[in-house]
């Protein structure tokens, strides 16, 4: 079984890429390297520099190898980007989302595992959120994640292909040993601001509202363990192959946490002071995300094994000693 990973030198891809080989699966990893890093995947691996929006750098591909699945990461990811520049985002990640899906039809690919979002429900009704909830997504990034579940959609009914849209909530943390984690620039995401803050490398957080509807007022987001999706990626996979059939689900622990409690543990584990200034709410963050994930443990036999003590000492591992 060889399995073609889009994206496979970003985040969440690379943590990815290690649990396959760790579970001695055949990879190759197609990547631009526009947001990724070759630095994060081992030496020996096959590797094909290559982008999604031209075709042909990755028909390539597929007429040097036999794939059985692909797993497809490659996309951009920052809200607050593609609300600014919506066009670069329904680009790459819908068109080129749209061609890969295309060249897996014409290849008989039989398991396609996607990327996708909690951010699809937008500001949910009801908290935790089911897959149940339905899908309304509030920017142009989480449009594109939808848009694409729904072409997956049509080509499974048409050809056949199943898929599996995996719904993540806030993927944190990093590999273990510390030789892998996230490396964004600029940073956009929590976790890794207060870990820089508690560096040195900034000089604050702002937590961007206290006036929410939750204890202490701000946020709460339900922070997920890499190496727990990277677990979720391969259980959807058997998935895929054994049964035969496509599924939508949510990768969440079913806790949430809020900003201020992330500033607090982040203070306990690193044992540093990290200064926080309230400032005004960003633009469509809805006060609580926090998974309901049933569905993922009944069909995929998954569960989360992090907690965030886990979550964040992991991640300090790797900041403190950032390589890439
Ligand atoms: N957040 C914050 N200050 C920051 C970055 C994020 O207060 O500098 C808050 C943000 O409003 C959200 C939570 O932290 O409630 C997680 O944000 P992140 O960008 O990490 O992930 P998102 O939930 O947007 O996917």
């Amino acid at each position: 079984m060889k399995i073609l990973v889009t994206g496979g030198a970003g985040y969440i891809g690379s943590h990815f890429v290690k649990h396959l080989l760790d579970n001695n699966k055949e990879v190759v990893v197609f990547d631009n390297l526009s947001r990724g890093h070759k630095e994060s995947l081992p030496e020996k691996i096959f590797f094909e520099e290559g982008d999604l929006l031209n075709p042909e750098s990755f028909k390539k591909i597929f007429s040097k190898h036999k794939f059985d699945s692909i797993v497809h990461f490659a996309a951009f990811a920052y809200v607050g980007e593609s609300v600014e520049r919506p066009e670069m985002y329904y680009e790459n990640n819908v068109v080129g989302s749209f061609n890969l899906i295309k060249a897996a039809a014409e290849n008989g690919i039989k398991n396609f595992v996607f990327s996708s979002t909690c951010s699809v429900y937008g500001n949910p009704e009801n908290i935790p959120i089911s897959e149940a909830e339905p899908a309304d997504p509030i920017n142009p990034y989480a449009k594109t994640k939808l848009m694409i579940e729904n072409i997956l959609e049509d080509f499974h009914s048409a050809y056949g292909m199943n898929y599996a849209a995996l719904r993540y909530f806030n993927a944190a943390g990093a590999e273990l040993m510390g030789n892998i984690g996230e490396s964004h620039d600029p940073e956009p995401h929590l976790i890794p601001i207060v870990l820089n803050t508690a560096l040195g490398k900034r000089e604050k957080v702002f937590i961007f509202g206290d006036d929410y509807d939750t204890e202490d007022g701000t946020c709460i987001r339900d922070y997920i363990h890499v190496n727990d999706l990277a677990d979720a990626h391969l259980k959807a996979l058997t998935y895929l192959q054994k049964e035969k059939k496509s599924l939508v689900v949510n990768l969440g622990t079913g806790t949430g946490n809020s900003v201020r409690e992330i500033i607090s543990s982040s203070e306990k584990i690193t044992g540093k002071n990290i200064t926080s200034e309230i400032t005004s709410r960003r633009k469509g963050d809805p006060a609580i995300l926090v998974a309901d994930n049933k569905k993922a443990k009944e069909t995929l036999g998954w569960s989360p094994e992090y907690n965030l003590e886990d979550i964040i000492s992991s991640a300090w591992n790797w900041h403190k000693n950032k390589k890439f």
